[in-house]
């Protein structure tokens, strides 16, 4: 009879579970590095800047875009990707760059 308390068992055990849980413990930490590690989106930037793109919404020209609300930022934005309370999110419009979290610029969409 094979007893629980094997140490080669527990051994076996410790390696399957820690097999299992690698992965999915991997995914986590590169997609909590990847906004964090991306470049900032600038508001120089030719397609930011026609979008009126601004790192701090409360600054988006008015009169240029009139649409642009208050309450309205890249946090809420159902084109950014990230986490509540993260600063720089990943924006499917700008590839590869992040915006701030209370950006703005004119192709925002209310998150669905
Ligand atoms: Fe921000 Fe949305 Fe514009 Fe991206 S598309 S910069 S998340 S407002």
């Amino acid at each position: 009879m094979q007893d629980a308390n094997n140490p080669r068992r527990q051994f076996l055990k410790v390696v399957s579970t820690a097999a299992a849980v690698a992965p999915v413990l991997a995914l986590t930490v590169r997609e909590a590095r990847a906004d964090a590690a991306l470049p900032h989106q600038t508001e120089a930037d030719p397609t930011a800047a026609a979008l009126g793109y601004r790192e701090d919404g409360s600054k988006v020209d008015a009169a240029k875009f009139p649409q642009h609300k208050p309450d309205q930022n890249c946090a809420n934005c159902n084109l950014a990707q990230g986490k509540a309370g993260d600063v720089w999110l990943a924006c499917s419009l700008f590839a590869g760059k992040a915006v701030n979290s209370k950006g703005w610029c004119a192709a925002w969409v209310k998150k669905a």
